[in-house]
C-alpha cells in the first residue's frame, strides 16, 4: 500500500524508511515525492497539550491534502525532574532558540537542557522520548505511541542522530542515541517503537 509519510524533516523520512524496510509491502511516500508544497498553515498544525493530539492534526491535515493514507508523528523529550517538560514543545525549548534551525537550534535546545539540569546528580537526570505515530485513512484514525527510557548526560557524546541525542544515554547500550548506528537507535528508539507498531496494524489489517 502507499503510505504518505507528512513531515518537513529528512532526518525523520530517513530514520522511518529505515525502520519499515522489514515490511516491503508498505510503499512509503514523503511530501516531496507526493508533490505536495510547503504552505504556511502547516506551522500551526500542533498547538495541541498531547502529542496525541498533535499528531492527528498533522495526519488529518496532510491526508486531506493528499488523498492517501497518511502517517504523521509527533516526538518529544520528558525529563522527570523537570515534571515533564519539554514535552510537547521539546522543539523550541530554549529561549535563545528563536530563528534558529536544524544544528544550531539542537545546539541551542541541548545548552539550555544542560543548563536546567546543572545542580541534578545522575539519578536525578531520567528523561523518556515520547513518539506518536498517527494514521488517518478513509477507513479511519488510529495512534501508535513509542517511548525510550535514558538519562541526560552533563556533556554530549557523539556526532550521530539529532536533536538531543548527543546527551540522550541509553543505559542498557552503555552509549548516547548519537553514538549508535542507524540500525541500533531504531532498534531502543521511540520512533522505532510507534513506527513498527504502526507497521504491524497495517500487517494485520491487509490479512484480515
Ligand atoms: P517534532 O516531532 O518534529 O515536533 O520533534 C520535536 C523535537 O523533539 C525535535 O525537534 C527534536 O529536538 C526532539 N526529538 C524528537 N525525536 C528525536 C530523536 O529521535 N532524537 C533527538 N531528538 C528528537
Amino acid at each position: 500500500m502507499r503510505l504518505l509519510l507528512a513531515t518537513r524533516s529528512a532526518h525523520k523520512v530517513r530514520e522511518v524508511r529505515r525502520i519499515l524496510r522489514e515490511w516491503p509491502g508498505i510503499d512509503l511516500v514523503d511530501l516531496d515525492a507526493a508533490g505536495i508544497a510547503s504552505d504556511p498553515a502547516e506551522n500551526g498544525l500542533e498547538p495541541f497539550d498531547t502529542f496525541e493530539e498533535n499528531a492527528l492534526s498533522k495526519a488529518r491535515y496532510f491526508h486531506e491534502r493528499s488523498d492517501l493514507p497518511t502517517v504523521a508523528d509527533d516526538s518529544g523529550l520528558e525529563v522527570v525532574a523537570l515534571g515533564g517538560a519539554p514535552g510537547v514543545r521539546t522543539k523550541r525549548f530554549a529561549p535563545d532558540g528563536e530563528g534558529l534551525s536544524g544544528h544550531e537550534l539542537d545546539l541551542a535546545n541541548n545548552r539550555h537542557l544542560l543548563r536546567r539540569l546543572d545542580d541534578r546528580l545522575l539519578g536525578e537526570r531520567k528523561a523518556q522520548y515520547v513518539c506518536v505515530a498517527a494514521l488517518v485513512t478513509e477507513e479511519g484514525e488510529w495512534g501508535f505511541r513509542g517511548e525510550a527510557e535514558g538519562l541526560i548526560l552533563g556533556r554530549p557524546q557523539g556526532r550521530g542522530g539529532f536533536g538531543y541525542d548527543p546527551i540522550f544515554f541509553d543505559p542498557l547500550l552503555g552509549k548516547t542515541f548519537a553514538e549508535l548506528t542507524d540500525d541500533e537507535k531504531n532498534d531502543r528508539s521511540h520512533r522505532g517503537a510507534a513506527f513498527r507498531a504502526l507497521a504491524e496494524h497495517l500487517a494485520r489489517t491487509a490479512r484480515e
